[in-house]
């Protein structure tokens, strides 16, 4: 098996070489490499880098996949897709988007006003917009001027109060009208744990009696010909196929007795998304138990077979996963601060010229620790310990032996891990556990990953360099938020492992893997923490360049988001600092000075290496 599981969720996209981690593409640039050189700009921080190149590849497998199946199955209806903006509408990734779906007519879905705006803006002309999530007559309104623009959208209605905005626009107003989708709310729901966007409960979608009163009141006010599409959505990150398959097939039936009943326009149905991505670092902890080929193979299959036992035309396909196009385009990655024992060092010792005889024991042990004796002697420091902080509760030793001991049991821990490492041990395990490390990363999982956060949903991590050194130490990772919430603990199922460094005299960087899709817009500004700074990353034969290098915002932009105006704040400190009593002139004007140097700082942990 590969460090870090890399064969598992990197779906051959990084390669480890020399000990680093490398993008598997072209003349493949180390992560710490380009990392280094976005902190030589300056930028400090956590960062996300982007690697359009990615999308491209996820965007080109699912058309390939499509029609290739399409292909095979002799089916008649073609492929279709949209990128759901929610999963992330930064300018960068729609950029990268518009651009490699081009030569496929790729499109994009909007679930809100805003969307639609970009959607309008960035779809090229003829590829889909399809539009999804409750509407006003204004947002309806805006769907009849994209179509007047000349986009191909489709509003999907998602209950019969929209259909009736839609009519009465359509009625008042001389726009173009767009093609309209209908949402069915199916029996089948999904799997996993974004499951409930399908099932009878789900939030959106028609019931079959409202699916034929929208039929019928489309028929009565001459908008039949409008009716294009039926769409459904089983729910994100589908663990099985199964669900898929059942939805397909109960989906499959109702367009076939729509056509029948006479919705001649009607010619797509539109699965939704539910793509999944691999997060697990394990191989117990895989949960997606189907291939993009397989999904393609079944959907075009199933699809096929009802409309041939219906005698119906095959539909158009269209499907709406986003987290598979973009998940993998994004790598954050962290500079570690700390390292909770990070203290514990060689040279923090301060023996006595008489020392207690316990510590006078933890240093022999120390000594003369062996491969052969690690165990043995890691127990005996750890009893050691034990007693020794029992000895300073009652005021037998002081704080300077007390400190002794922590750091030659630690040094005890380390040594005993590195001489023990190829030989996982139970035991080991077990003590590795109990003597986790904590990792303070330069970053909030609330801004970065807030998916951990609301559902504990994993990301893979992996250090970008020392790949070909065993990792010892059982990591906890604590974020800089003020919020016991910001960790990500150490998790024995699914354990991992990193590094001893000392920070003092080296930099280690983690990457979070997989964090393009969702993470960017739902994260959280707890503690005024913001988007991190981030880099788009092109990368050719013979090295790579950044086509945008931009740094997380500045203290007072944060502030200015906040609705504080910067003015105003810049104004009260000064008034702060002219009524001190404890400065003179010349530190009035430098504390001012050296506040205004932070303010224009972002706001993120600044390591000075
Ligand atoms: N289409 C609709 C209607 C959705 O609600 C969603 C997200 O849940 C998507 C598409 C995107 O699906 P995915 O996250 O699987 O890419």
């Amino acid at each position: 098996q590969q460090p870090y599981g890399l064969d598992i969720w990197g779906d051959q996209n990084f390669i480890i070489r020399d000990g680093k981690a490398h993008i598997n593409y072209k003349s493949s640039p180390a992560l710490i490499d380009i990392t280094t050189q976005i902190r030589s700009e300056g930028i400090t921080g956590p960062v996300i880098l982007r690697f359009p190149h990615l999308i491209a590849k996820q965007i080109d497998a699912l058309y390939g996949h499509f029609t290739r199946a399409i292909e095979e199955n002799h089916y008649q209806g073609r492929f279709k897709a949209v990128f759901p903006l929610k999963v992330n509408q930064y300018p960068e990734v729609v950029k990268s988007i518009v651009e490699a779906g081009r030569e496929h007519g790729y499109g994009l879905e909007a679930g809100s006003k805003a969307e639609l705006i970009l959607a309008m803006a960035n779809t090229p002309t003829g590829s889909p917009i399809t539009v999804n999530g409750f509407k006003d007559v204004e947002m309806i309104t805006m769907g009849f001027l994209a179509a007047q623009m000349g986009h191909n959208i489709t509003l999907t209605i998602e209950g019969i109060g929209e259909l009736e905005s839609i009519i009465e626009v359509a009625e008042n107003t001389s726009f173009r009208v767009p093609n309209i989708g209908i949402r069915i709310r199916l029996h089948s729901g999904g799997s996993g744990i974004w499951a409930k966007s399908g099932g009878m409960q789900a939030k959106f979608g028609l019931t079959s009696t409202e699916l034929l009163e929208a039929f019928d009141l489309l028929k009565r006010h001459n908008l039949l010909d409008r009716f294009t599409m039926l769409h459904f959505h089983i729910g994100s990150q589908m663990d099985e196929i199964a669900p898929l398959k059942r939805a397909l097939r109960e989906a499959g039936n109702i367009y076939a007795e729509l056509k029948r009943m006479g919705a001649d326009a009607l010619r797509a149905i539109n699965i939704g998304g539910g793509l999944s991505v691999e997060y697990a670092q394990h191989p117990t902890q895989r949960v997606r138990n189907y291939s993009l080929k397989e999904f393609a193979n079944d959907v075009v299959f199933l699809l096929g077979g009802i409309m041939r036992a219906k005698g119906v035309e095959h539909p158009n396909i269209v499907t709406e996963s986003g987290r598979f196009i973009t998940a993998s385009h994004a790598v954050l990655v962290t500079p570690v601060l700390e390292l909770f024992s990070h203290d514990y060092q060689e040279r923090s010792l301060k023996l006595k010229e008489v020392n207690p005889p316990l510590i006078e024991e933890l240093l022999e042990l120390n000594n003369m620790l062996t491969s052969g004796n690690s165990i043995e002697y890691l127990h005996d420091a750890l009893d050691h310990l034990e007693s020794l902080l029992k000895l300073f509760e009652l005021g037998y030793i002081d704080l300077q032996d007390r400190s002794n001991a922590e750091t030659l049991v630690h040094l005890i821990i380390k040594r005993a891990l590195y001489l023990k490492q190829s030989n996982q041990l139970p035991e080991i395990e077990r003590l590795q556990e109990r003597l986790q490390e904590r990792y303070l990363v330069n970053s909030s999982f609330f801004q970065s990953m807030p998916d951990y956060w609301g559902l504990k949903q994993h990301f893979p991590v992996m250090p970008l360099d020392r790949l070909e050194q065993p990792a010892i130490r059982a990591a906890s990772l604590w974020d800089i938020t003020c919020d016991s919430d910001g960790e990500i603990g150490f998790d024995p199922k699914a354990p991992l492992y990193l590094h001893d460094v000392d920070l003092d005299v080296e930099e280690y960087f983690l990457g979070f893997f997989n964090v393009g899709a969702y993470q960017e817009t739902l994260g959280m500004h707890h503690n005024l923490f913001s988007h991190p700074s981030e880099a788009t990353v092109l990368i050719d034969d013979d090295g790579y360049r950044f086509t945008n290098l931009d740094e997380a915002e500045d203290i007072l932009e944060i502030l200015d988001n906040l609705e504080y105006d910067p003015a105003t704040v810049l104004k009260q400190l000064e008034t702060r600092i002219a009524e001190s009593e404890f400065m003179t002139k010349e530190e009035n004007r430098d504390t001012l000075s050296t506040l205004k140097h932070f303010l224009a700082q972002n706001g993120y942990l600044r390591t000075t290496k």
